[in-house]
């Protein structure tokens, strides 16, 4: 059976209620990486729990998990490590409001970052450590974007560990993420990681309509080809295998979202129950 939990970024969006009955509709638990405040993504207004706290509380109310996405979207490489950590306190204190109001206690508490820079840009990961690994996760994270890579200095790999650090002694956590056993996230430093990275990317930000005058620089620009890479990805596929799949909830997304999600249930993905 190939397993994957589910974890979706940048809620809410006027769909996240849709969403989530969407979901809920058919048995399927996720995550909801949320975002705090008013923020803008490639020019567009967006908003955050702060403007839209009931879709929040609509999720949370169905047994949801609610995990923090920052405050306000930055990517941290630019930001100082006192910023870094005010973007998730900032947030933090925004859903545990919610999750006050929604009358539950706070079930974990996870982290994602923005586009997964995790303070040393394009470098997700120390690729210095990676040795036979290096082609499978610079694939995961690098494939089908047009980015120049560049070498983190020693100071960015200090704000990045004592980043890691701070989100520990906060008490976040990835040890909800069971059985995934690939030897190139169980063996290098995706294992120790406090916040959530993923095993799979829908990338279906690439077919978002809104984006499309970006589009010329991501090598998926339509549904079937993002089909064909959930057809076509090993790791995916692998029956042996648990995988943390993202997608996100974005303005005039929902659509194309959904529409790979079904797809992957074809193709016989069982999204897994969160064990909290
Ligand atoms: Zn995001």
């Amino acid at each position: 059976m190939k397993q994957a939990y589910l974890t979706i970024d940048d809620s809410p969006t006027k769909h996240t209620k849709d969403l989530v009955n969407w979901l809920n509709a058919r048995d399927i638990p996720a995550v909801f990486f949320c975002i705090g405040g008013a923020y803008e993504d490639l020019g567009l207004p967006c908003e955050g729990i702060e403007q839209r706290p009931d879709d929040i509380l609509h999720a949370i109310e169905r047994g949801y998990i609610i995990g923090n996405h920052t405050y306000s979207h930055p990517r941290f490489s630019n930001l100082t490590l006192e910023d870094m950590k005010s973007e998730v306190l900032k947030n933090e204190q925004i859903i545990d409001h919610l999750y006050r109001r929604a009358g539950k206690s706070r079930p974990v508490k996870l982290f994602r970052f923005r586009d997964i820079d995790r303070g040393c840009g394009t470098w997700v990961v120390d690729f210095n450590k990676t040795g036979v690994h290096t082609t499978v996760i610079q694939d995961l994270f690098w494939k089908g974007v047009n980015l120049k890579p560049v070498t983190p200095t020693a100071a960015d790999f200090e704000k990045k560990d004592a980043f890691q650090e701070f989100l520990k002694a906060e008490g976040f956590t990835t040890n909800i993420y069971e059985g995934v056993n690939f030897d190139w996230y169980r063996t290098t430093e995706m294992a120790d990681a406090a916040d959530s990275l993923y095993t799979y990317s829908t990338s279906d930000w690439m077919v978002n309509p809104d984006f499309a005058a970006y589009a010329k620089d991501w090598a998926y620009n339509s549904c079937e080809a993002l089909a064909q890479k959930i057809d076509d990805d090993p790791w995916l596929n692998d029956e042996t295998q648990v995988n943390i799949v993202l997608a996100h909830d974005h303005n005039n997304l929902f659509d194309r979202t959904t529409r790979l999600l079904d797809h992957m249930i074809q193709r016989g993905v069982v999204f897994k129950e969160i064990a909290v």
